[in-house]
C-alpha cells in the first residue's frame, strides 16, 4: 500500500488531529530517548479510544502494513521507533491518558495504557495508596510501555516486577479483536492466565490498551541511607543481613561502583557527593513501613548499621534526615543513564546473575574487559538486591569516534559478558527486554525448544507478523 494511501485511511479511521505526517512532526517520536535507535513511518498514529486502536489495527492487519506501538519511548534496547521501512504506522498511545477507576478500597486503580507512570504515583498518593513501580525514566515512560516491558526498577525487592503489580489487562489483537481481561481480582484460577502472556511481550502480540494495577498501603515512615564499602562482597553481605533485619521493610538495595558515582556527581544537575570521599562501592538503601515514623526507622536501620561499622565491614554511612536530603541521594542513582551519555560512549549491559555470584561476576567481567579492551573502564550500577547489575564498558567519545567497525566492537564485548552471565545461570537481559538491540541474543542464550514455542505463540496471534516485527524474536514467520 502506498504511503498516501494509507495515511488518508488512517485519517478515516482516526481523525485528521490524530494523524501526524509531515517530517518535522514526526521526527522526535522515530528517534530514541538516548539518540542511538532510529527509524521511518509513514505516519504516527494517535489513538483515543479502543476502538480506534482496534480499527487501525484491523486495518494494518488486513493490508499487511506493519505496526510499532510506542509509549513514552523511553526503551534503551531501540524497542520504541520503527524500523527503517518507512512504510509503517507508529502508534503512539499518549492520548490514552485516562485514569478509568480508582478504588482504594480494592487496592486497584484501572488506567488507560498511555498513562505516565508518575501521574499514576502520584494518584495513588493522592488516595493514601502506593504503586511502587519506580524508576529513572518515570516521568515519561507509560504503563503500557511498562507493561510491554515488563519494566522492574528500584522497588523489585519487595513488589517485585510489573508482572507483580497487574491484576488484568485490556488487549487489542494484530486482527483488531479486543480482549478486555481488565479484572481487579487477587485470585483467579479459571484457565490459562493469558495476561501473562502479553506482560513483556515488547508490543509484538498485541497493543495493550489498559490495565488494573495492584495498590498498596502508602507508606507513612521512610528511611534512605548510602553505605560506603570496601568490596563488592561485602556490599553483597551487607544487603543479606539488611534483608534479615528488616523483613518486608527493605525495599530498595541498590549497588553503585565508585567510576559510576563520579560520573553522575560529574554531570547530573544539582548533585552533590554526600561522602568526604567516593567509596569503592556505594550500596543504596531504603526501608518503608506503612506504619511509624521516619525518625524511628532511621534509628533503627542505624542500629542495624553499627555492628556492621564496628567490624569494619561499612566504612561510612550518611542516613538521609529529611525528604530533601532523601531526594539527593536518589539523584545521584537514578540520573546515571543521562550522566553516562555525557560521560562518553558507554556500551549497556542490563545482566542478572544469582545475588550471591555478583562479586564473581564483576570479578571476571573485569579481567575481561581489562585482557581485551583496557581503554574501556567498568562502571556499574545496578539493583543488587535483584541480582540484576548494569554493566557499563565506558569509552571515550575521541576513543569511540576512532574505532572503525564499532558494531563488531559492540557485538564482542557484549558475548564476553553475557558468556560470563550465562555460565553462572544468568541472562543478557534482565528487566530492559529485547527490543532490535538483543534479537541475535535470543538464539544465542535461550533454549532452542523455548524460542521455538515463543514463535508459535507470535505466529498464532500475529500469523501476519505486523505486530512490532522485527522485535523479540529472530525473523518472525509470516504466514500467506
Ligand atoms: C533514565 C532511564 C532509566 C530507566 N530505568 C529503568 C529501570 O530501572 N528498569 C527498567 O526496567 N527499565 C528502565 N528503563 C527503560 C524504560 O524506561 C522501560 O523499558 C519502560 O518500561 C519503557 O516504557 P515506555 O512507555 O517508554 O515504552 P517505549 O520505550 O515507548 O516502548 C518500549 C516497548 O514497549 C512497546 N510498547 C509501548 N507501549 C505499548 C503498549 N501500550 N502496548 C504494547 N506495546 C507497547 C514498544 O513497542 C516497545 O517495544 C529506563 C530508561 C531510562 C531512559
Amino acid at each position: 500500500m502506498n504511503a498516501n494511501s494509507l495515511i488518508a485511511a488512517m485519517k478515516e479511521l482516526v481523525g485528521n488531529a490524530n494523524v501526524v505526517d509531515t517530517p518535522s512532526d514526526m521526527e522526535p517520536h522515530l528517534i530514541d530517548w538516548r539518540k542511538r535507535h532510529s527509524g521511518k513511518a509513514a505516519c504516527i498514529v494517535f489513538p483515543g479510544t479502543t476502538a480506534q486502536v482496534s480499527a487501525v489495527l484491523a486495518f494494518c492487519n488486513d493490508n499487511a502494513v506493519k505496526v510499532f506501538p510506542q509509549g513514552g519511548n523511553t526503551s534503551v534496547c531501540g524497542g520504541s521507533v520503527p524500523d527503517s521501512s518507512g512504510a509503517s504506522v507508529l502508534l503512539n498511545m499518549r492520548k490514552m491518558n485516562r485514569i478509568i477507576e480508582l478504588n482504594p478500597r480494592n487496592n486497584s486503580m484501572t488506567v488507560e495504557a498511555g498513562c505516565v507512570l508518575a501521574d499514576i504515583q502520584a494518584a495513588a498518593l493522592e488516595v493514601d495508596r502506593l504503586f511502587p513501580l519506580t524508576l529513572g525514566a518515570e516521568g515519561s515512560c507509560q504503563i503500557g510501555g511498562n507493561i510491554a516491558t515488563n519494566a522492574g526498577g528500584t522497588n523489585v525487592l519487595r513488589f517485585g516486577n510489573t508482572r507483580d503489580l497487574i491484576l488484568g489487562v485490556e488487549v487489542v489483537l494484530a486482527d483488531g479483536r479486543i480482549w478486555n481481561g481488565l479484572r481487579s481480582l487477587r485470585k483467579n484460577n479459571s484457565g490459562y492466565d493469558l495476561k501473562n502472556l502479553f506482560i513483556g511481550s515488547e508490543g509484538t502480540l498485541g497493543v495493550v490498551t489498559a490495565a488494573t494495577l495492584k495498590l498498596f498501603p502508602r507508606p507513612h515512615a521512610i528511611a534512605t541511607a548510602m553505605l560506603g564499602v570496601e568490596t563488592v562482597s561485602a556490599a553483597v553481605d551487607e544487603g543479606l543481613k539488611l534483608q534479615a533485619a528488616f523483613p518486608g521493610e527493605l525495599v530498595g538495595l541498590e549497588l553503585i561502583s565508585q567510576s559510576e558515582f563520579d560520573i553522575s556527581l560529574r554531570h547530573a544537575a544539582n548533585t552533590r557527593n554526600p561522602f568526604q570521599h567516593t567509596p569503592n562501592w556505594t550500596v543504596l538503601v531504603e526501608l518503608a513501613a506503612a506504619t511509624g515514623t521516619s525518625e524511628s526507622l532511621a534509628d533503627r536501620l542505624t542500629e542495624a548499621l553499627n555492628d556492621s561499622f564496628s567490624n569494619g565491614a561499612v566504612q561510612d554511612a550518611v542516613i538521609a534526615s529529611n525528604e530533601q536530603q532523601r531526594g539527593e541521594l536518589w539523584r545521584i542513582r537514578h540520573h546515571v543513564t543521562e550522566a553516562n551519555g555525557r560521560e562518553g560512549m558507554g556500551l549497556t549491559h542490563d545482566i542478572a546473575v544469582p545475588t550471591y555470584r555478583i562479586p564473581d561476576f564483576v570479578e571476571r567481567a573485569g579481567r575481561a574487559l581489562a585482557e581485551h579492551y583496557p581503554t574501556a573502564v567498568p562502571v556499574i550500577v545496578g539493583h543488587m538486591g535483584d541480582g540484576n547489575l548494569h554493566y557499563i564498558a565506558m569509552f571515550t567519545h575521541e576513543y569511540w569516534a576512532s574505532v572503525e567497525d564499532k558494531a563488531a566492537v559492540q557485538l564482542k564485548l557484549s558475548h564476553l559478558l553475557y558468556d560470563i552471565s550465562a555460565e553462572m545461570g544468568g541472562t543478557f537481559s534482565a528487566e530492559h527486554g529485547i527490543g532490535s538491540l538483543h534479537v541475535a541474543e535470543m538464539e544465542m542464550y535461550k533454549d532452542a525448544a523455548e524460542v521455538a514455542l515463543m514463535r508459535e505463540f507470535k505466529q498464532l496471534l500475529d500469523p501476519r507478523n505486523t505486530m512490532n516485527p522485527g522485535r523479540v524474536l529472530p525473523n518472525a514467520a509470516v504466514a500467506d
